[in-house]
């Protein structure tokens, strides 16, 4: 499939982060061409983006698809309570329809709001029915079931034996990791050092260097989750990390908020890639990670809005919003511009999956992950004299996005998603939802 999009701005993301008016042409999964005008060429679709505006597509780099049905579920708890007491009661209950369903709402709600890509941690079981999900939905994801086989207060069917545990997630490995010429990858995902044995974790270490994996986990989130590690490890998070091998170039830590110097410098001379969820920090009031530090330091940095019960949105528009301005208060107005955490947005997600040399801004050769946007809106107006990427960090909203490409497919265009019906998958999330709530209430969890 071929698509011209004519008369566009274009915000390409590129090294000298150009913008400009023109063409871009699509072929395949790529882009071929950007150019003030393309013509004399036959292509399968023209979409006339006159007075629209091109970015690349947004990626988030820290979700959980399989917790989307708890939206509005956990409001007002700090971390360990919200996993305790909600989610893993949640995650416990849910059956092959529910993660579906689940992971398709969270998939709508990305696409929809602009987010292209994403690195999905989902939970220990039925993790198959999420990559269908992803599979289906055309969005571009690393994904992996989460990995737990120690913790208290964990329900009985979500604690796995380690060998399960591992095989599990070989097994799944084996089916998706580069399904669809790349677009689906697999990533070892073990909840964080709380819930896993040092055997899990070394496994996992093993496994990802021989299948050339990422490893996804939480790190130095809370204050509490810090203190339990260094009582029951010796050491503290990262450094524990680091001491049993995991800390390399193919690590992506979630949160990163309580960090001392030795972490600090270790996150930094590893290459460890670090996923900012401002959104979900600020409501289980873990803590403001130390982000203009990080980037100063050339720390790789991304943007995720982590799972809907701790948000309660999946927006990347709201997180880079919130990137923005939760330092300010702290730092001072200049701290974190606008310009930063767009590309914390775009190739920051990139290098976090692996990916910066194929997607992450608007170039040519470059896999086709794109989003239109429709700025001619009173909040985003006037639109003269405005630096566009500040229109789109600080004014813009996921109402603006208009039409979503993937992998060179169009997956949303004009706000109706191509991939999903989404009465089917409303309908279906409440069905679910009321199945799990049910299932906790009979105590009816398989042990
Ligand atoms: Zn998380």
């Amino acid at each position: 499939m071929s698509i011209l999009i004519k008369q566009a701005e274009i915000i390409t993301g590129n090294e000298m982060y150009e913008v400009f008016k023109g063409d871009l042409l699509i072929e395949d999964n790529r882009i071929s061409q950007i150019a003030e005008r393309i013509e004399g060429i036959t292509v399968d679709k023209v979409i006339n983006a006159a007075g629209k505006t091109v970015i690349p597509g947004l990626i988030q780099s820290h979700i959980h698809l399989c917790q989307t049905l708890f939206r509005g579920q956990a409001d007002d708890l700090e971390l360990l309570d919200w996993l305790s007491k909600k989610i893993w009661p949640l995650e416990a209950a849910h059956d092959e329809e529910s993660i579906y369903y689940s992971a398709l709402l969270g998939l709508g709600e990305l696409i929809q709001s602009g987010t292209t890509s994403i690195i999905d941690m989902e939970t220990v079981r039925h993790t198959e029915f999420a990559f269908q999900a992803l599979a289906s939905s055309g969005i571009r994801a690393i994904a992996g079931k989460v990995m737990m086989d120690k913790g208290e207060g964990v329900p009985k069917n979500l604690l796995e034996k380690t060998e399960d545990s591992l095989m599990d997630s070989v097994n799944l490995l084996e089916k998706w990791n580069n399904f669809d010429r790349g677009r689906l990858q697999y990533a070892f995902s073990p909840r964080f050092v709380i819930s896993c044995t040092e055997k899990l974790l070394t496994n996992v270490r093993e496994l990802s260097a021989y299948y050339d994996v990422r490893v996804h986990t939480h790190a130095s989130e809370n204050l509490k989750e810090i203190e339990i590690v260094e009582s029951e490890r010796g050491m503290r998070n990262i450094v524990y990390l680091d001491h049993i091998g995991l800390a390399n170039p193919k690590l992506i830590l979630a949160h990163c908020i309580w960090l001392d110097e030795e972490e600090k410098r270790i996150i930094k001379e590893k290459g460890i890639k670090v996923s900012h969820c401002p959104g979900s920090n600020l409501k289980l009031a873990s803590g403001t990670a130390q982000t203009p530090e990080m980037l100063e330091n050339n720390v790789f940095l991304s943007i995720g809005a982590d799972g809907a019960p701790c948000n309660n949105n999946l927006d990347m528009f709201n997180e880079m919003r919130l990137t923005a301005l939760i330092q300010k208060p702290i730092h001072g107005p200049t701290a974190m511009d606008a310009k930063k955490v767009f590309k914390m947005a775009t190739i920051g997600g990139a290098q976090a999956m692996g990916l910066e040399n194929e997607i992450g801004s608007l170039e040519v050769g470059k896999k086709a992950d794109l989003v239109i946007l429709d700025l001619n809106d009173f909040h985003t107006y006037p639109s003269v004299e405005v630096d566009p990427i500040s229109r789109i960090v600080y004014s813009a909203t996921r109402g603006n996005v208009e039409t979503t490409i993937i992998d060179g497919k169009i997956v949303m265009e004009n706000r109706i998603m191509k991939t999903m019906d989404k009465s089917i998958v409303l309908k279906e999330a409440n069905n679910s939802m009321k199945r799990l709530l049910s299932r906790i209430e009979n105590q009816t969890l398989a042990m």
